[in-house]
């Protein structure tokens, strides 16, 4: 018995599975990590995108937040092998919850969701709960009113020279995504929590696991007796605490550990 072997029966048995994912599941579907050789911060000052800046020069903001979004997003993509796997393993009833650092939008493609993602980053789907820890960057939102909207239209606008973008009530309009230096909505940390601290499986997959909350879900799943399992072409910090660690591309494993899933 190979470790996905094990890793697709304890999915088969577990009351509760979490998956985990972060920019790594989508890279081979045409979107840039962050980090690694190909990142974007290879290209982009991570320090010009923090909620300091968005605050103390929203225009500027906007200038280079456009660029970043353009070259992340510009392009079309779709959800690949390793996001449909994931919807087949949550249909096939062996996954409650997706966990992603994401802000693409791209689980909820996989799972026929559709776009209108709830203001708290949870949506309790039929087949797994998603949340969205870091928000989602089809949208931008109104810092005064609050109002939410689709993005492509504002990002046009900021590109014909409106920066910063303003809604009608005359407020800034943010990405609605969680920004460096902002904090993560309170009900989606504590429900990832929660879901960890259940899970009886749990499975990072295509994330560095270097930034809060992910780097710490897997351990607080570990120490609650989950078996936990990575799928990342590089090392983690988390490795040690892993019961199996994949060090192969998402779109290979996925599919077959939902196959093994299936047939198990
Ligand atoms: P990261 O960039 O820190 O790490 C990505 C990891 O994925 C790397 O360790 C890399 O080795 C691995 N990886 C890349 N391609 C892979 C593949 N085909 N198979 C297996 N592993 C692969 O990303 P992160 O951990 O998600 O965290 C950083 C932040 O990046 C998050 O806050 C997230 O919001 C943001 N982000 C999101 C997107 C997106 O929405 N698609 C894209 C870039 C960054």
């Amino acid at each position: 018995m190979t470790e996905l072997d094990r890793l697709a029966s304890d999915f088969g048995n577990a009351e509760t599975a979490i998956a985990l994912t972060g920019a790594g599941i989508s890279a081979p579907s045409g979107i840039p990590t962050f980090r690694g050789d190909d990142g974007v911060w290879k290209r982009f000052d991570e320090g010009q995108f923090t909620y300091g800046r968005f605050r103390s020069d929203p225009a500027g903001f906007w200038a280079d937040r456009l660029e970043l979004h353009r070259e992340m997003f510009g392009g079309e993509f779709e959800p690949n092998a390793a996001h449909d796997a994931l919807a087949a393993l949550a249909r096939d009833g062996h996954l409650d919850a997706i966990l992603t650092q994401n802000t693409d939008g791209l689980h909820r493609d996989a799972a026929f969701v559709g776009d209108d993602s709830p203001a708290d980053g949870i949506t309790d789907a039929a087949d797994a709960t998603i949340l969205e820890l870091h928000g989602n960057a089809r949208r931008v939102r109104c810092t005064d009113c609050g109002n939410r909207t689709e993005a492509e239209p504002i990002f046009d606008r900021a590109a014909d020279g409106e920066r910063p973008p303003t809604c009608d009530c005359g407020g800034v309009y943010k990405p609605d995504v969680v920004l460096f230096g902002e904090q993560l909505p309170g009900a989606v940390i504590q429900r990832a929590r929660s879901l960890a601290r259940e899970s009886d499986v749990f499975l990072a997959i295509g994330s560095s696991l270097a930034v809060e909350p992910a780097a710490s879900l897997p351990r607080l799943a570990a120490s609650s007796g989950a078996t936990v399992g990575i799928v990342n072409l590089e090392s983690t910090p988390c490795d040690g605490v892993a019961d199996v660690v994949c060090r192969e591309d998402v779109t290979e494993v996925l599919p077959r550990l939902r196959d093994l899933a299936a047939s198990g």
